[in-house]
């Protein structure tokens, strides 16, 4: 066990003010075994806690860290704007380049707007797509999560999976009754759905690689097929990128697999670990916003400065540097090598799972993970015996087995092999505790 007692108490006494002492469950380390990690600071690949555990680290800020924790440039951009006031509530001539720039990295986004989270962003276009459409209904697919919006807290991923509310008490009837839920990788699921409501669906949201309930890659022709459905129906083709977005490609996963969606919902690389979400696409659908159109969407903070400088900065840098994405596709592919042997080499069943940067690996005997169906047999305490030996080990992920481990550009040769020998460790320990006895 690595101490951390400096954490215990902070989590203590963060639980006399703060709802279960965090801001968002997914950091509660919940059904872990231990107490979450309270941190001091970060920098580069490397995270260090209150007690003064240092980690390399894969959480990445549950993905915007690309460029690792408080990259040089990224601070003085900052430090240069924060100068100049921190907001204004009025337009800078930064909130344009930032646009533009998304424009040029995501040829699919002609016009983009800007808000402060991921949830944000996919609620506003959800509502847009709604407004544009004149339709109710909204498909999406189960174990996604597209942030904490009440439409999408229907059998949703990520945290709410992990801490076992994917409905959650709140959502009104009304509006579950507009969410409805296809399977992912499955398209039959998609064109029933279309079929019973041929006039009602207003858009298709979905997370082009999953990565909320761990990393799922979108089976040959799956993606093609929803976006024909879309077309054939008319309805929208909603792309959540903000996981995927920036990250798979300079242009998101879109770029990656070389589909056109309607509209492009961004968060985490976009703000650079700055509170950043956005959401974008065709001209005429976009025009359909307020000021221009009627779909109303608003925020006091959006475009604020300091965010956007960061955002700015982090875009610009992996948009200028394209052979940074084949440096991370190379540090990946070692890593997963090196994981796969040490798989195995133990034996125990796993699943590995990886695209680009992000990967999982899924404690299952199932041959292969391209469902929710798949996902929900793994091994929630062989996941919870790695995590827990891993941290012992220096490495930080996930504190659930149902998400994306995140590699960034930080990641040196040395951190990827250190990961692959504590890697072996943690699996040794885990085939030990749960699997020989
Ligand atoms: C993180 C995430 C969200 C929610 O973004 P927040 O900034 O946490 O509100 C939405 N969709 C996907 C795919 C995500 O990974």
């Amino acid at each position: 066990m690595i101490s951390n007692s400096h954490s215990s108490r902070a989590f203590t006494e963060a639980q006399k003010y703060i709802p279960g002492g965090v801001n968002s469950p997914a950091r509660s380390f919940k059904n872990t075994g231990i107490d979450p990690l309270f941190i001091d600071s970060a920098k580069g690949s490397k995270i260090t806690d209150i007690d003064g555990n240092t980690f390399i680290d894969y959480v990445a800020s549950w993905g915007p860290a690309i460029l690792g924790h408080a990259h040089d440039e990224v601070l003085s951009a900052l430090n240069e704007t924060m100068h100049k006031g921190i907001s204004f509530g009025a337009p800078t001539e930064i909130e344009t380049r930032i646009a533009e720039l998304v424009t040029r990295m995501v040829p699919s986004v002609d016009l983009v707007r800007m808000v402060n989270s991921g949830t944000e962003a996919t609620m506003s276009a959800v509502r847009l797509a709604r407004g544009y459409t004149k339709r109710n209904k909204i498909i999406k697919f189960e174990g996604c999560y597209h942030g904490h919006g009440d439409s999408f807290l229907i059998q949703a991923g990520s945290g709410a999976l992990t801490h076992g509310n994917p409905n959650s008490p709140g959502v009104t009837e009304g509006v579950a009754q507009d969410t409805l839920l296809a399977k992912y990788n499955e398209i039959e699921s998609v064109e029933s759905l279309f079929r019973e409501y041929p006039e009602d669906i207003a858009g298709v949201i979905i997370e082009p690689v999953t990565g909320n309930m761990g990393v799922i890659v979108p089976q040959n022709g799956f993606l093609e097929a929803v976006q024909k459905l879309c077309a054939q129906y008319g309805a929208l083709l909603i792309f959540d990128e903000v996981m995927t977005g920036f990250r798979l490609s300079s242009g998101g996963a879109q770029k990656r697999f070389n589909i056109t969606p309607d509209l492009t919902c961004f968060g985490k690389i976009i703000g650079g670990g700055m509170p950043v979400g956005a959401y974008g696409g065709k001209k005429e659908i976009m025009e359909h916003l307020a000021p221009k159109g009627p779909v109303y969407q608003a925020g006091t903070l959006s475009g604020n400065p300091l965010a956007m400088a960061v955002g700015y900065t982090t875009l610009h840098l992996l948009n200028t540097h394209p052979e940074w994405y084949e440096q991370l596709e190379k540090s990946a592919e070692i890593l997963e090598a090196g994981i796969r042997e040490n798989i195995s080499a133990v034996g125990i069943p796993i699943v590995f799972n990886r695209v680009g940067s992000m990967f999982t690996q899924f404690f299952t005997d199932h041959p292969a993970v391209n469902s929710f169906t798949d996902v929900s047999t793994c091994n929630i305490d062989a996941y919870m015996h790695f995590f827990r030996t891993s941290l012992h080990e220096g490495i930080y992920y996930a504190p659930s087995q149902y998400e994306a481990a995140f590699l960034g550009l930080a990641h040196s040769p040395e951190d990827i092999e250190k990961t692959i020998s504590a890697h072996k460790v943690a699996l040794q320990s885990v085939k030990q505790e749960l699997y020989d006895k």
